[in-house]
């Protein structure tokens, strides 16, 4: 379970547009989107491309909160292509990705890289999402709780002190954008894991870190998912660009 003290993370579900949705799609997403967002149901954010964020501020309802997908740990400077931490809250995003593993495989991030990116979100107030996964090889070998583990304690690194202000989603690489999804069992083993290390390092406050899934979410999968130990929300990529799909996973999630 989730905390010694019974207290629970908050619930989260959370869209990961990837390069999906220009401005106008964007704005017909939120005409579309039903789900009550009021207080007391899952956090909803999302997460467009950088060039759909203005759109996504300006139309999403209250109780959305839109974020970036990647940033630049410096705040300023010669890095063509890049955005920082200042430059994301500035256009309205009150979170960001970090660490997703499309970045990581497809763009070569590192682990230090993740660590820097976390610092700057922490230091600029973006809330930070997180993502740790292993590979197919890596789960082959038995070694999906050494990887999930070094990638958190190698994220946390760079920040000044124990905070408790971020989210993770645990993300099993071979599970996303494959139509595979882990069993609530893969999922509670590597939650339960991810939850120890968070009181090792943080103690009560572990309680206050939302651990989400993601690999393929779907309306179908979503309640069964989020009925697994430690599951405090769900990351959606392809399921989240439909209105209706998204809407309906952040209604399941109610069920927690
Ligand atoms: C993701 O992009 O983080 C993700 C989980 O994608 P999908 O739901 O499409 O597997």
């Amino acid at each position: 379970m989730s905390g010694g003290s019974g207290r629970r993370p908050p619930v989260v579900v959370a869209a990961n547009w990837k390069m999906h949705k220009d401005p106008p799609a964007t704005g017909s997403f939120f005409r579309e989107f039903r789900a009550s967002t009021a207080e007391g149901g899952p956090r909803v954010l999302v997460f467009p491309p950088a060039a759909s964020l203005a759109a996504a501020v300006a139309a999403r309802p209250p109780g959305v909160s839109i974020g970036v997908q990647n940033i630049h740990w410096e705040d300023k400077g010669a890095f063509t292509g890049e955005i920082s931490a200042p430059i994301a809250r500035g256009a309205g995003a009150s979170h960001a990705l970090v660490g997703h593993s499309e970045r990581r495989h497809l763009f070569g991030e590192s682990d230090a890289d993740v660590a820097r990116k976390m610092a700057a979100a922490l230091r600029h107030g973006l809330v930070p999402l997180l993502c740790v996964g292993e590979t197919l090889r890596e789960r082959e070998a038995g070694r999906v709780e050494e990887v999930v583990l070094r990638q958190l304690d190698r994220a946390l690194e760079e920040l000044p002190g124990a905070r408790a202000d971020f989210l993770i989603a645990y993300e099993p690489v071979w599970a996303i954008n494959t139509g595979r999804t882990a069993t609530p069992a893969d999922v509670e083993a590597a939650h339960g894991t991810l939850r120890g290390r968070l009181r090792e390092r943080l103690g009560a406050a572990a309680a206050d870190v939302s651990i989400l899934y993601g690999g393929s979410v779907k309306p179908a999968n979503a309640r069964a998912l989020m009925a697994a130990d430690d599951v405090d929300g769900l990351l959606v990529g392809g399921a989240s660009l439909d209105a209706d799909q998204f809407a309906d996973i952040v209604e399941a999630a109610r069920s927690r």
